[in-house]
């Protein structure tokens, strides 16, 4: 899944206007209305690890926090299911979540350590 160019200009602007959201839900579905509100709700967060420069996204979900690669991966059941499985989606709002935040510049931005990241990333993996 990977926003057109027309589409990140549109969600760099500091408000969206009915007709944008509109057009967005007619594309994405209700998955795009949830992403919105996950970004406003402050539910997406870039991990940054040292020594290593490394970096992550998690999108916190309704049960826990999942795992994004932008554009690529996401480790919630929907993703795995509807996405890799049945490919009757090419995403779910986690990604979209993810894009939206980063092109808005708006997550929670935060530090931790790589000693750190291993037990994150157990818990973020899961796949349950
Ligand atoms: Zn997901």
């Amino acid at each position: 899944m990977v926003l057109t160019a027309h589409e990140v200009a549109v969600l760099s602007q500091a408000e969206l206007t009915q007709s944008d959201i509109e057009y967005f839900r007619a594309k994405y579905g209700l998955r795009f209305i949830r992403a919105l509100r996950a970004v406003e709700e402050g539910r997406v967060a870039k991990y940054h690890f040292e020594p290593s420069g490394s970096t992550a996204w998690i999108v916190k979900g309704l049960q826990r926090e999942y795992l994004v690669i932008p554009d690529l991966y996401c480790s919630c059941r929907s993703f795995y299911q509807s996405v890799v499985i049945a490919r009757e989606a090419d995403t779910c709002y986690h990604l979209l979540a993810q894009r939206i935040a980063e092109i808005r510049n708006s997550y929670e931005a935060v530090e931790s350590t790589d000693a750190k990241r291993r037990s994150l990333f157990v818990l973020w993996r899961r796949t349950d």
